[in-house]
């Protein structure tokens, strides 16, 4: 990749279960249509030569694989709900060909309970290698790296709290059904939102399409995607019924924004 070029590559854009779900015998469960097949909720946001990847999903190593990953730098979590966590022993590949600490970074409630969850990885009797090497790294506000800053964005998703990230022209906010005014605030001027948009019917903890494009509207970015879509939307009928600008997210996806040009020093 060329210097200063950005991206970000929707890894998967599919909600807890997975499309199809197992055991459905729904018209999307059965579509054949490639954008009708959707992995866990990631993404990875790609900067020069490096990567930052935005969750850990359940199918982390087919995503890894899928889009020829070679290494990642740092992961960000927006949640340590299992979709977005469970592929985490998956780190473990790049660790072999890297042979250093890969950084995780989240609020501390989430790293709280990645360590909780997944013990046996911050064992450190165990040796390197049988495990992932992993450094927790607890997130309160705004971090730069290799020229990148990657902005927490504090959000609502149900009863727990949830972050979002803005990485200069990007956002990226998944898992919430409400965004406090003070978040609001911090996602002016956006080339690209990728927002939460789980299904036409209602939900406690994620915003619907009808919601999301309410609150894509407001937040006023160039282009939205939806994401985490559940077995409701069937993405080439539904993607053509959406306003101009907002758009379904599909795995496999990779948006460029070619000028943007941060200090890489
Ligand atoms: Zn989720
Ligand atoms: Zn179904
Ligand atoms: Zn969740």
């Amino acid at each position: 990749m060329q210097r200063g070029n950005l991206s970000i590559t929707i890894l998967g854009s599919g909600t807890s279960t997975g499309i199809p779900v197992i055991g459905c015998r729904c018209d999307v469960c059965r579509s054949q249509h490639p954008l009708n097949r959707r992995t866990r909720c990631s993404v990875l946001i790609s900067y020069n030569d490096h990567n930052i990847l935005i969750d850990t999903s359940t199918d982390l190593r087919q995503q890894i694989l899928r889009e020829d990953i070679r290494h990642i730098d740092a992961v960000f979590y927006t949640h340590s709900h299992a979709d977005h966590l469970h592929g985490i022993d998956d780190l473990r590949g790049f660790n072999l060909h890297t042979k250093s600490a890969i950084p995780l970074y989240g609020s501390p409630k989430t790293l709280e309970r990645i360590k909780n969850s997944f013990s046996y990885i911050f064992d450190h009797s165990i040796p390197v290698g049988y495990i992932p090497h992993l450094e927790l790294c607890p997130l309160e506000q705004p971090v730069s790296m290799f020229g990148l800053t990657m902005e927490p964005i504090q959000m609502e998703h149900g009863w727990i709290s949830t972050l979002g990230y803005r990485c200069g022209p990007l956002a990226y906010l998944t898992d919430c059904n409400a965004i406090p005014a003070s978040s609001m605030e911090k996602l002016q001027g956006l080339d690209l939102l990728i927002l939460d948009g789980l299904r036409f019917t209602p939900h406690n903890t994620h915003f619907n399409i009808p919601q999301a494009i309410e609150v894509a509207q407001q937040i006023g970015a160039k282009q939205t995607l939806l994401t985490h879509l559940s077995h409701e939307v069937d993405h080439p009928v539904h993607d053509q019924q959406l306003p101009p600008g907002i758009n379904l997210a599909y795995d496999g996806q990779k948006i460029c924004f070619p000028s943007h040009k941060e200090d890489c020093s």
